[in-house]
């Protein structure tokens, strides 16, 4: 800043002369008054609110509403109905909040953010809903699997890491992962060890890890190592602010049937004490937070997960509809891989229920029918491609016969 003579006191922007009292700024090629300053500086601020408001924008999630959500999830989940309206509801309303964050309206009513917690066997398709709706949302997503986390001290990795992975999915875009879906699966495994659950081996850390994943659910900003792994004092972090990520957690919760029968006081034959009939083989719909708690979940964990929802063990009727009506169902996919070596493959009836009562029989839900089919498929898709046969059927015959010798060469080689 510079006081000069009146003669050379022009401002090289607007061009007028300013007098005595009022400071110049003096560059290399000229002089700027302090008019002149606090115009350019409200431009700036006008064009960096509009930079904002364009980041914002482009950012803007794939807004679909319930039904069309709960539509869009039709195509890939078989069943689970249920479970897919209350995610839909649940996702369309987290979304909402998210909008109205960035959006000038009126923020008084202040919208909670609407984690979800489902409960339901393996394979059922817990795993499946939460990526498809992130598929759907074109956003980012990850899985964390909370049996590798441990409380800070521990050996293993810290619960930020989880973050490291949603970064990687969004490209280290800080920004859109602060918009994605983390999906922690295992939730169940980090229960504190009690009466309720003896088959939870950890004690001291489980309830610790749920400590800390506590921050990174309620909404702050988190150091997050690019690396992920432990952190370490010298590393640089990126801060990630976890206001507005989805957190969708999963778990088989093991045993949770018997608590809930126990607190609706059901008899062996499925009637509790008001004498209402309730599904015994399905116990888990009628899930609350309560039994989650005594589960062994802390109450400050159960709170930041609103939603509770639970899926239904997958019959054989319903394993032979995921074989063959979604969208990329298992057998419409091997049908195109031979189709790309313009080979016709069919499965029969016959095949197709040998395969569902393998899968039944192995107690994996869905996913026990894709190693089936694999075992079942990997002869044809060797030698195939090599023969001069233009069509394949798979019939129950075939099926059997190439699954068992499939198991058997298994166990030769482990004799
Ligand atoms: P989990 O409930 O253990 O998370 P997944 O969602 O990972 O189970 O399911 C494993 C696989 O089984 C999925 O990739 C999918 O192919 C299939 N699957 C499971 N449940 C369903 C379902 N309800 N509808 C369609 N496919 C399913």
């Amino acid at each position: 800043m510079a006081k000069s003579k009146n003669s050379d006191r022009i401002c090289s922007f607007c061009g007028r002369q300013i007098p005595e009292d009022q400071f110049l700024i003096a560059g290399l090629s000229g002089l700027i008054c302090g008019d002149c300053v606090r115009a350019i500086e409200g431009i700036m601020q006008n064009v960096e609110a509009e930079n904002q408001k364009k980041a914002i924008a482009s950012l803007k999630v794939n807004l679909l509403k319930p039904h069309e959500i709960k539509a869009r999830l039709d195509e890939y989940i078989i069943g689970q109905d249920e479970a897919k309206k209350v995610i839909s509801v649940a996702v369309y309303n987290h979304y909402k909040r998210v909008l109205q964050a960035t959006s000038e309206e009126d923020k008084e009513v202040e919208i909670e953010k609407s984690n979800i917690l489902m409960i339901g066997e393996t394979g059922t398709g817990k795993t499946l809903i939460a990526r498809t709706i992130a598929k759907l949302l074109d956003v980012p997503f990850c899985i964390a699997d909370a049996t590798v986390f441990t409380e800070a001290g521990y050996v293993g990795e810290d619960v930020e890491s989880i973050l490291t992975r949603l970064l990687q999915a969004a490209d280290y875009d800080v920004a859109k992962a602060e918009r994605g879906i983390v999906f922690i699966d295992e939730i169940d495994k980090i229960a504190r060890k009690g009466a309720d659950n003896p088959s939870i081996t950890r004690d001291v850390s489980g309830e610790g890890v749920q400590q800390s994943l506590l921050k990174l659910l309620e909404g702050s900003i988190v150091n997050v190592p690019p690396q992920g792994g432990r952190k370490h004092p010298e590393q640089e972090f990126i801060h990630v602010n976890t206001q507005n990520i989805l957190f969708i957690a999963s778990g088989a919760f093991n045993n949770l049937d018997r608590i809930i029968s126990e607190r609706m006081n059901t008899n062996a034959i499925g009637y509790n004490k008001k004498n209402h009939s309730l599904d015994k083989s399905n116990m888990l719909q009628y899930v609350s937070v309560q039994d989650v708690k005594q589960f062994g979940l802390i109450p400050e964990l159960c709170g930041r997960f609103p939603v509770i929802t639970s899926l239904n063990p997958l019959d054989a009727d319903a394993l032979k509809q995921i074989l063959t009506k979604p969208k990329n169902a298992l057998v419409k996919q091997y049908i195109k891989l031979f189709k790309m070596d313009k080979i016709d493959l069919t499965f029969s009836e016959g095949a197709l229920d040998y395969i569902v009562n393998k899968a039944v029989e192995l107690k994996l839900g869905a996913r026990g029918l894709r190693s089936i089919i694999e075992k079942i498929m990997t002869d044809a898709m060797y030698d195939f491609p090599s023969l001069n046969k233009k069509k394949i059927e798979v019939t129950e015959e075939y099926a059997r016969e190439h699954f068992e010798k499939s198991i058997f060469s298994f166990l030769d080689k482990k004799n």
